[in-house]
């Protein structure tokens, strides 16, 4: 049967097909598990950690350190969490959430994520990232906004999906340097929903943070919009060489 065939029914194959590793593609007994070889290979990030932007930092280092880039320039975002360093497998998640399956995928990526968020204040507000710089080759379709999605509703907190908008284009981020990424997203912001934003604490949801450019541009417009506070959760954070020598394996 050829594809176009099959398309209306991927639902129910999906259903009667066994769960598979997110991170290898093997047969395990339980949606949205690991198996235990790509499990074994996950780097979780946790204390001692930037209180900032949450790099692991070296065992003498205490709740209130910062790492040196968040000391020489301070984000604009008050503090960002991921439950996973960017690699192995969970890299393999990141890149399988614009394929198939992808409500499971978001949903067990938003899980891993609500349990290292802390205690989310009450006006909290769900916001993804816009447009993500992946888009060209992913058709449209927005990572940020699924996991989002997901995440406003395991932790009970609205969603405002279109709270920022990307006006400026953004060429790939891949292989620029810290000052290049920045320069590349000044101006590529707005807040498109400034009433909604208003006082209140905005989460900011993405599946991956590299420099925290990004995030930290979305943060200085939404705090100019008025936001009381903003705080990033990824799925997962791209480590420079030298920081995962501190991530718990
Ligand atoms: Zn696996
Ligand atoms: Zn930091």
């Amino acid at each position: 049967m050829t594809a176009a065939l099959l398309a209306p029914f991927t639902g129910l194959i999906d259903l009667v097909l066994p769960p598979r590793c997110p991170g290898c593609g093997v047969i395990v007994d339980g949606d949205d598990r690991f198996c235990a070889n790509c499990f074994n290979e996950l780097a979780f990030l946790g204390p001692p950690q930037c209180a900032c932007c949450g790099v692991p930092l070296p065992h003498e280092a205490d709740a209130a350190a910062r790492c040196g880039a968040c000391l020489a320039e301070p984000p604009a975002f008050a503090r960002a969490r991921a439950p996973l360093a960017y690699g192995g497998p969970a890299r393999q998640v990141v890149l399988a959430l614009k394929h198939g399956r992808r409500l499971p995928l978001a949903r067990m990526m938003a899980m891993a994520m609500l349990r290292v968020a802390g205690a989310l204040p009450d006006d909290a507000l769900i916001v993804p990232v816009p447009s993500h710089r992946w888009r060209l080759w992913s058709r449209g379709f927005n990572q940020a906004a699924e996991i989002a999605r997901q995440f406003s509703r395991i932790s009970g907190r609205p969603l405002a999906v279109d709270a920022l908008d990307r006006i400026k284009p953004t060429a790939s981020t891949k292989g620029l340097t810290r000052q290049a990424r920045r320069k590349n997203v000044v101006g590529a912001f707005r807040v498109a929903r400034p009433e909604l934003v208003r006082g209140r604490c905005v989460i900011l949801i993405d599946d991956v943070m590299t420099t925290g450019a990004t995030v930290s541009a979305c943060a200085a417009r939404l705090k100019r919009a008025g936001a009381r506070q903003v705080e990033v959760l990824t799925y997962t954070h791209a480590l420079r060489e030298g920081q995962g020598n501190f991530a718990i394996r």
